[in-house]
């Protein structure tokens, strides 16, 4: 997005996890000021590598908030994963930004207190691309009359299978997404539908509206990116073909439109489009989601931190993949109702949520 608008974009601050190839392409290419690597021995390799270039490097988790909080920004991009995104969210809003937020896990873990920064100061616009599609459906529209909020769902690989068909299924049966390409542990959550359900709790938080009237839709052309129903019945909806340039250029451009990221949508060619219920027994974790939504306080935190040491142990091989939700349930069994009142709070219960997690994973095998 940002090569398409060298006119508008100018990047100020990048930051990554341990990439450097692919962060030294992208520093050598559109020459931020800041240059962050959560790893240690990562950000000392990118010094070596940037030494005569006058930009600061800085290493550690810190840098991502030195980012997001840089005095030259205007806009934070926030796509981290997992809710390691969740300080860099509040301290972008802290400092004033316009928050685009791809990292789902700010509100899942953090919601509330997302929140109460928006009250302060900052801008929010949501970048995954069903709250990017509600957002877009919600322009000039007023917040009472919205009846209904329906996420789209591609299904992920196992639409249409059975549980029984799930409980062999392999790693790269599940890495392997028909429609959208992403990083390892969300297309993990795409699979079992927990994605969907961290989109559902996203979708609560951002746009103030009660579990009971979010519903999940699966639309495996992942064309229709989302819809809203309207009190008098009326559905909008935001389509394109699946490319995220789309709801990236939209938070970074708005309240303008820009010209278009990618080819254009050509309806004749795509010819039908599908929609189809959830099957609610096979994809247990949508469940499991709206189930601690509903229970509110760190709940949701604490599904979140669990899921995200089930799909590293299911990636290593360490549990099935039904293994999945059943540590997810073990640990919100365990769960006593907290309030989300800190992020002192949320990290404490993430810490507990990981280690009940990391407990039960010898019992699911
Ligand atoms: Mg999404």
């Amino acid at each position: 997005v940002v090569s398409l608008h060298p006119e508008r974009l100018q990047v100020v601050a990048l930051t990554a996890n341990r990439n450097v190839d692919l962060l030294e392409e992208q520093v050598r290419k559109y020459r931020p000021q800041f240059v962050g690597l959560v790893s240690v021995e990562a950000a000392a390799e990118m010094k070596r590598r940037l030494a005569g270039l006058d930009i600061q490097v800085a290493e550690g988790p810190d840098c991502m908030l030195e980012a997001a909080v840089h005095p030259s920004s205007q806009i934070v991009l926030n796509a981290v994963v997992g809710s390691a995104g969740l300080p860099p969210s509040l301290a972008a809003l802290g400092a004033g930004k316009r928050l685009a937020l791809a990292n789902k896990e700010s509100m899942v873990a953090g919601g509330e207190l997302v929140l109460k920064a928006l009250e302060q100061g900052g801008e929010l616009i949501p970048v995954d691309s069903e709250h990017g599609a509600i957002f877009h459906c919600l322009r000039g529209e007023e917040a009472g009359e919205v009846e209904k909020i329906i996420l789209t769902a591609s299904g992920g690989p196992f639409y249409g299978k059975s549980r029984k068909e799930l409980s062999g299924v392999t790693v790269e049966q599940a890495l392997a997404h028909p429609t959208w390409s992403m990083g390892r542990k969300i297309t993990i959550d795409s699979a079992t539908l927990m994605n969907k359900g961290l989109e559902v709790i996203e979708a609560h938080y951002l746009f103030g509206v009660a579990y009971e009237r979010i519903e999940v839709v699966a639309h495996p052309q992942s064309v229709v990116h989302s819809l809203v129903e309207f009190k008098d019945g009326s559905m909008s909806a935001q389509l394109s073909l699946p490319d995220m340039r789309l709801p990236i250029a939209l938070a970074l451009s708005y309240p303008e439109r820009w010209g278009p990221p990618f080819k254009k949508t050509d309806l004749a060619s795509l010819g039908s489009l599908d929609f189809d219920e959830v099957d609610p027994d096979t994809f247990r974790c949508l469940e499991l989601a709206y189930r601690a939504g509903k229970e509110g306080g760190l709940a949701t935190a604490v599904l979140n931190a669990a899921n995200e040491v089930a799909v590293a142990a299911f990636l290593e091989g360490s549990i099935d993949f039904l293994g999945i939700e059943r540590v997810v349930e073990i640990t919100l069994d365990r769960y006593e109702p907290q309030t989300m009142d800190s992020l002192q709070a949320v990290m404490r219960a993430e810490e507990w949520a990981r280690s009940t997690a990391e407990d039960s994973l010898r019992k699911v095998g």
